[in-house]
């Protein structure tokens, strides 16, 4: 009998195991005990991730760790910390278990909340790391809160079943702590909708006050949504399930990707109301099909596409590269195009979120001086951490990086003569570096996009050399040729025929009866007349502003006009000449009359079914 263990042999303790229980939820503490079997020789560390993947900014989730203690057989063992996150425990020849809380009041999709309405949780907030035995199994069991009024509490997860029921209390498993951590934890009285996509079975769980509203368009919209992506990369998917874990509130607006699942954020007015079926989908529901459509692309592109960095992550500190451009610009690009190629928006409904885009990469400066690597690159210092300069300093690797994924995709089509596409990129991207490596979910040997490999690897994918592009539009910081490519898909750039109106060339921000300057754009106007972000506008040319009055009182002036600015720079008045300059009309993007069959095909192509 070789290759099995003896019949009757003890049962092996889990490498690493996990207990964790909403203790206390009106203090929003969870109770973690980890049992560690073999502790490693001279002390065993724990640590708790800086970071989650996903997510690109050092947040210190150990900051909310409240209490720990360590002990061996019950008898108390010492915890030394070594760094913020850190913890050694003294030598211990027998298992070691170590005790503590987690504050969870964090209402983001990043971190962990508990209240007696619901609890959630990313492992990255709430399991400890037992160094050095990473890639061990790791089991987790998951208590409800103690007392009747939480006896309805079920479980959303995509962990895998141990001894748990689906949708219950009790055992789960994951292969490894990188596993553990990527499947967040919904628990409480979720609304629960299920739905097929490609044979897998999907589910959306919605918590918080949840409006009255057409559950079942979206569960059939989010169906023809996926199995669009799975067969986009082809079958069979890489997730035996998948879990939208959907957070309801008055203006939430966010996601976090993980490996079969995500953690959304949706206001309650994105959700489509009964009766609505007729007609058009809303800006407001589209927004929310594009927020789904993004996070789970990324099950391929970021989940499983990697860049080098991240292959595999270190949770102690920043991973740094240059590639965020591709993986979530290019994520960026593909969530609303699928929404067309799928029909669930119409031409005209992308073609608007396109111009948006547009306008939004347009009016920022940053864009001139920063490339989309670069902000890839410093996206834990600059994009994570934005000020009243980011929009001088920085370009948005998600809205500038979805462009320059339009411009590769039209330029690969263009010059392949139609034969090729970023769609074949994607794929090629996908059989090399994911589908690969992660078959079946095994961990095995990891590999990731290095960073001079990108464009190398899309020659080989479609036979079109975009080295030279690429460092231009995304290594450099040339204008994109958005208009030039358009052409030859039958559109044009227009702009909106309203007349040009007066403005300060800076963000407003306003707060009960003040108008303050929130950013002030380099080189315009208010930059000119040396007012800076912060400062309070009192009047112009003597007249009061106040939040109401103030577009009606630019709109009395033309750009070019001279004006007298009084603002409160904290507590001492300031009086500036200020040239107004000029907004800049809305993008439009329309449809060539008579644009030349070929282009017309090619657009069709574009945004067709595929
Ligand atoms: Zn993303």
């Amino acid at each position: 009998m070789t290759g099995s263990l003896p019949r009757g042999h003890a049962k092996l303790p889990v490498p690493v195991r996990y207990r964790i229980t909403p203790v206390d939820p009106a203090a929003h503490l969870f109770e973690v005990v980890v049992d560690i079997a073999e502790p490693l020789a001279g002390g065993q560390q724990l640590a708790l991730p800086a970071w989650i993947p996903g997510s690109y900014m050092i947040r210190e989730f150990a900051r909310h760790i409240v209490a720990i203690a360590a002990e061996s057989e019950r008898q108390a063992v010492s915890l030394t910390k070594l760094d913020k996150h850190t913890w050694q425990a003294a030598h211990c020849d027998r298992s070691l278990r170590v005790t503590y809380r987690v504050y969870a009041w964090d209402p983001s999709v990043r971190a962990a909340h508990l209240d007696d309405g619901h609890g959630f949780f990313n492992g990255t907030s709430v399991f400890l790391r037992a160094i050095g035995l990473e890639d061990r199994p790791h089991e987790v069991d998951l208590r409800p809160p103690a007392g009747r009024t939480y006896r309805d509490w079920r479980v959303a997860t995509t962990l895998p079943e141990k001894d748990a029921p689906r949708h219950g209390f009790g055992t789960y498993v994951a292969d490894d702590y990188d596993a553990l951590i990527d499947h967040p934890v919904e628990m409480g009285t979720f609304r629960l909708e299920r739905f097929d996509a490609a044979g897998v079975p999907h589910e959306i769980a919605y918590t918080g006050a949840i409006p009255h509203f057409d559950a079942a368009r979206v569960d059939a919209d989010l169906a023809v949504l996926c199995a669009a992506q799975i067969d986009f990369f082809g079958s069979p998917a890489p997730f035996d399930r998948y879990v939208f874990l959907t957070a309801v509130s008055g203006d939430g607006y966010g996601g976090l990707e993980h490996r079969a699942s995500t953690a959304l954020q949706t206001s309650r007015d994105a959700l489509p109301a009964v009766g609505e079926r007729d007609g058009e989908r809303s800006t407001g529901y589209l927004t929310f099909l594009g927020l789904v459509s993004h996070e789970y692309f990324h099950s391929w592109n970021v989940k499983r596409i990697k860049p080098a960095a991240f292959a595999p992550y270190d949770l102690s500190r920043e991973n740094y590269t240059s590639l965020l451009w591709v993986f979530e610009g290019f994520t960026s690009y593909y969530d609303d195009l699928f929404l067309v190629r799928t029909g669930l928006a119409t031409e005209a409904q992308y073609l608007a979120m396109l111009a948006k885009t547009i306008d939004d990469v347009a009016s920022g400066v940053g864009r001139t001086t920063q490339s989309i690597a670069e902000s890839s690159f410093d996206a834990w210092v600059k994009y994570y951490r934005q000020d009243e300069n980011t929009p001088n300093a920085v370009v948005s690797y998600y809205k500038k990086g979805s462009l320059v994924a339009l411009c590769l995709d039209l330029y690969i089509r263009e010059q392949s003569r139609g034969r090729a596409s970023l769609d074949h990129a994607m794929r090629h991207l996908w059989e090399r570096y994911g589908r690969r490596f992660y078959a079946g979910e095994r961990r095995a040997q990891r590999q990731g996009l290095a960073e001079q490999d990108f464009a190398a690897e899309v020659a080989e994918a479609t036979g079109v050399d975009v080295s030279d592009v690429v460092a231009r539009w995304a290594y450099g910081t040339d204008e994109l040729p958005i208009a030039a490519l358009f052409e030859r898909v039958g559109l044009a750039v227009d702009r909106d025929a309203a007349k040009p109106a007066a403005s300060l060339d800076a963000k407003l921000a306003t707060a009960g009866n003040e108008t303050r300057l929130a950013t002030v754009t380099l080189g315009g106007a208010a930059h000119a007349a040396g007012l800076a972000a912060g400062d309070l506008l009192v009047a112009i040319d003597g007249l009061r502003v106040t939040p109401p009055r103030m577009a009606a009182l630019l709109a009395r002036y033309r750009p070019g006009d001279a004006v007298t600015i009084a603002a409160f720079r904290n507590d001492v008045l300031t009086t500036r000449k200020l040239t107004l300059g000029t907004t800049v009309a809305a993008t439009r993007i329309v449809a060539t009359p008579k644009a030349a069959r070929r282009a017309v095909d090619a657009r069709r192509r574009w945004l067709g079914p595929g």
